[in-house]
């Protein structure tokens, strides 16, 4: 680190809302933040501990090693800053069970005893906007652009290629990056990783965007649907368990050349659907996205060919066979996500599940009675149902842990109530003059 010239080193966390925490040190501290003896006042992070047990230590996780580049000049001439992300433990050592990381680690851990290793690929989409004289961040859009369009019409292509360079710089693959269907919409990929390191990746991605656009006096935002009318933001994510090295959803004598363990992993990914909303779509915005008619999805079932679907599975076989789950958005916290996800899919390979046969219709047209003659059910319409479903879901329950369950549910139920008590521009546009 020295010789690289690293003059600050931040130690990274994740609450359990999915805010990225740091505590940054000085060089002189630096052996000591390696040894994991920085201690953090957990009682102030969202979800974490009581008053009476406040002292958290940092175990920093050191493959998660990098060195930021440089996003402004004055930055340069402080000196380079590196990161860390950390495990987080209790003052007596162990690890700290409220923390997403921990829930995560778990259910990977779980995998591997089975022999698998999940690869997770993400595509998270966000929005550019402009920001106001006084840098107040607003929803008017810096383009008129849509699907792949090419500059000059997407004023954003300068920016996604700096966002790209500094990626890269940072150690990410970046597969492709695109302006999308909606104005002032981009996405970028990054290629598939294990799990753990997928999570510690959307994190990342989401700072450096944000960090980028800021450099440019643009907000970018996550935010799963800011504009009526046009698509939200997703964060699609492509699954796959991998056993030494070899996909075990490929399988070519299956059918649509898919393995038993594909399709009992899909099978678990439906059946627990409606449980995981909650935590892949955490928000009480998510659900203005999850609407039909906007390439996001409504119904819970599977396809290999159409997009209205919950579950696609892209045409590709062999080592790139996986099961593309659609449904999560970029706010959710990426460590609980994935192993919602995860869970799901081990139930449905542990209790054998069958999918039901896959659709290729289009489901946003199909009738309620056809739905119904193909098992097609609907995900949760609004967080308050989401939650209620996720407290009678046992696998995902039990995935994320008492502690982490507990603070989830109080904080959403809490957030829930007071979007409910608020009048919105909505009701007094339609009712006010009329009633
Ligand atoms: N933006 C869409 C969504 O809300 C997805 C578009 C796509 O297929 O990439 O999920
Ligand atoms: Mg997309
Ligand atoms: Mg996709």
């Amino acid at each position: 680190m020295d010789a690289a010239g690293v003059k600050f080193l931040r130690l990274q966390f994740t609450d359990i809302l999915g805010a990225t925490k740091n505590v940054e040190v000085p060089q002189s501290q630096f052996e000591k933040a390696l040894r994991g003896d920085v201690t953090f006042d957990g009682s102030s992070v969202e979800g974490f501990t009581r008053i009476e047990e406040s002292d958290m230590l940092l175990r920093p996780d050191l493959g998660t090693f990098l060195i930021y580049p440089q996003f402004s000049r004055e930055e340069g001439e402080r000196g380079k800053v590196a990161r860390l992300i950390c495990d987080v433990h209790l003052p007596d050592g162990t690890p700290f069970e409220g923390d997403p990381r921990r829930v995560l680690r778990r259910q990977v851990e779980r995998a591997q005893a089975l022999g698998f290793e999940m690869f997770v690929g993400t595509e998270p989409e966000f929005f550019l906007f402009e920001r106001t004289a006084t840098g107040v961040g607003s929803t008017v859009t810096h383009d008129r652009a849509g699907y792949f369009d090419l500059a000059p019409i997407d004023k954003g292509e300068r920016i996604r290629r700096e966002i790209t360079n500094k990626l890269v710089q940072m150690g990410f693959e970046i597969e492709a990056a695109h302006h999308e269907d909606a104005p002032g919409q981009h996405e970028i990929d990054f290629r598939y990783a294990p799990a753990l390191e997928t999570a510690d990746r959307i994190a990342t991605f989401k700072f450096v965007v944000k960090r980028v656009a800021l450099e440019y006096g643009l907000l970018a935002s996550f935010l799963p649907k800011p504009l009526p009318g046009v698509n939200g933001s997703g964060m699609h994510c492509h699954l796959s368990l991998f056993r030494d090295g070899v996909n075990t959803f490929a399988d070519p004598d299956g059918e649509h050349g898919l393995s038993v363990t594909a399709r009992q992993f899909i099978a678990g990914l439906l059946e627990h659907a409606g449980g995981m909303t909650a935590i892949t779509n955490p928000l009480v915005n998510s659900y203005k996205r999850l609407v039909p008619g906007y390439e996001a999805p409504v119904n819970i079932a599977w396809s290999t060919s159409n997009r209205s679907a919950l579950i696609r599975v892209p045409a590709k076989r062999g080592n790139s066979t996986r099961a593309e789950l659609r449904m999560p958005d970029p706010s959710c916290n990426p460590y609980l996500a994935l192993a919602a996800m995860l869970a799901a899919g081990l139930d449905g390979i542990a209790e054998k599940l069958e999918p039901p046969p896959a659709i290729s219709r289009n489901i946003y047209k199909m009738t309620v009675r056809e739905k119904r003659h193909h098992r097609v059910r609907e995900l949760p319409t609004d967080l308050r149902e989401a939650v209620d479903e996720l407290e009678k879901d046992e696998v995902i329950a039990g995935a994320l842990g008492e502690h982490v369950l507990d603070h989830f549910v109080e904080a959403k139920r809490a957030e829930w109530r007071d979007y409910s008590a608020t009048i919105h521009a909505w009701e007094l546009n339609r009712y006010l003059d009329l009633i």
